[in-house]
């Protein structure tokens, strides 16, 4: 499966320029919880925003794993596992205060990137943050 890569895709990459282009600043592959062993694609640490893009084949997009998936009854447990444990991931994170925004990677990088950063925006204390940085 060297083929279907989990981190760095395409789609990721191409959000996190987009993301960056728009002025906001995050950790990249980043445990957003200390002491929970989980790193998250984009981080926003003052503003608590965890930004998860879900590859279609290993998060099991409804749309697009069954075209991938060519030996399902080998990859069904592990997906399961998979998506029994990015709900798991979202319901700590959130439990502890964060915003969690999970995408899928076959949405459109610019869709992605908006959703991103008008919720990063709204987040309160963003606008002093970028007062006190003079910008
Ligand atoms: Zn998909």
């Amino acid at each position: 499966m060297q083929a279907i890569r989990s981190t760095n895709t395409k789609p990721e990459l191409a959000v996190r320029q987009l993301v960056h282009s728009a002025g906001l600043r995050y950790r990249v592959h980043f445990p957003p919880l200390a002491g929970l062993r989980r790193r998250a694609d984009l981080v926003f640490t003052k503003q608590r925003v965890a930004v998860f893009i879900d590859g279609c084949f290993w998060h099991g997009c409804l749309e697009h794993h069954h075209d991938v998936a060519t030996n399902s009854q080998y990859w069904s447990p592990k997906l399961l596992g998979n998506r029994e444990r990015d709900r798991d991931t979202t319901s700590k994170l959130e439990a502890a205060g964060w915003i969690v925004l999970r995408y899928w990677e076959h949405q459109q990088p610019a869709e992605v990137a908006d959703d991103i950063e008008r919720n990063v925006r709204s987040i309160r204390g963003f606008d002093n943050l970028r007062n006190a940085i003079g910008r």
